[in-house]
């Protein structure tokens, strides 16, 4: 398996699979989602460090 195309966000507990296209994200609980569905539901509302999906301005 493709274990070194997914990352997981050790803040927000969810997994990141890259993809060609668009990378799949997988929550914890309900459907998987993109980058920008996780940056909506959960990064954006974490603004710690350790997240791997910090959008930085
Ligand atoms: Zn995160």
């Amino acid at each position: 398996m493709a274990e070194a195309n997914m990352q997981v966000c050790a803040v927000c507990g969810v997994k990141i699979i890259k993809m060609v296209g668009g990378d799949l994200v997988l929550f914890s609980v309900g459907t998987p989602g993109t980058r920008e569905t996780l940056w909506q539901k959960v990064c954006k509302h974490t603004q710690k460090p350790g997240c791997i999906n910090r959008k930085d301005s």
